[in-house]
């Protein structure tokens, strides 16, 4: 079982330090998690963290990072922008993204191996990680598409609540909190996130169906892609994860 350890350098950037302890796996995977937001990538990429290792890389969790930022700076005008876009539920300009992830190149780079959630969204976002990945010697060693119903995506995402202190997600159905409406590990109150609400939703579906196809074709032309059907339960869905990263090369750990 291996530490989900401490991604204060990938939220904050390269000012921060990383924080990440434990054991290093003899194997660092290097893998991209694709498919639509609430699929359930943020689950998986916690399974797989603690039997494989690695570190959760997820450009969502930047930009929500920065919008609860309270530190009392204003955040800079491209992060202003982005954290705009976020809330509508539209993509952050690739620009930007770009720039996020190259100056956490570090993170990529890092022993532990990675597992990025989020991010290449877009054919452009692709090369740019293949290129960045070359600068930091690193190659991918898959892409995990996860698929499931647009109604059940709905259904997930519409139910999910985070708390509002600690950020402990829950769901209204699938994960409820012991008390309606309270954060069973702080008692802070549980809220839905901006994007998580119907009309975001529907915007953010709509941006994935738009840009993905190109990003799934590039990785299966470069035979990267592995697919994994999401609509079972999430001990179910690891299953089949566990099997797919079994089953990759073990080629020389790089
Ligand atoms: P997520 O948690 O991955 O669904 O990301 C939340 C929001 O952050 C998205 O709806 C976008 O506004 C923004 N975002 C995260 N990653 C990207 C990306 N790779 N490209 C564009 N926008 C992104």
């Amino acid at each position: 079982m291996y530490t989900t350890g401490n991604r204060i350098a990938w939220l904050q950037g390269p000012d921060a330090s990383c924080a990440k302890t434990g054991p290093v796996p003899p194997r660092p995977w290097h893998l991209v998690l694709l498919g639509p937001p609430g699929v359930g990538k943020g689950t998986q990429a916690e399974k797989i963290i603690a039997e494989f290792g690695a570190c959760h890389l997820s450009t969502g969790d930047v930009f929500r990072y920065a919008a609860r930022d309270t530190s009392g700076q204003a955040p800079s005008p491209a992060m202003a922008v982005a954290l705009a876009a976020m809330k509508r539920g539209e993509l952050v300009s690739d620009a930007t993204v770009v720039e996020l992830v190259r100056e956490r190149i570090q993170c990529l780079a890092c022993q532990y191996g990675f597992l990025l959630d989020g991010f290449p969204r877009t054919l452009e976002q692709a090369h740019a990680l293949d290129a960045i990945l070359g600068a930091a010697g690193r190659k991918l060693d898959a892409a995990i598409n996860y698929f499931a119903p647009e109604s059940l995506i709905i259904e997930r995402l519409s139910g999910r609540r985070v708390c509002r202190q600690c950020r402990t997600g829950y769901h209204v159905q699938n994960k409820p909190p012991r008390v309606s409406g309270r954060c069973d590990a702080c008692d802070g109150d549980l809220i839905q996130r901006d994007d998580d609400k119907p009309e975001a939703i529907r915007t953010r579906l709509h941006a994935y169906a738009t840009t993905c196809d190109p990003v799934l074709e590039f990785y299966r032309r470069q035979g990267l892609l592995r697919k994994i059907d999401a609509s079972g339960d999430p001990g179910a869905v690891f299953v089949h994860t566990r099997e797919v990263i079994q089953k990759l090369s073990p080629a020389v750990p790089h």
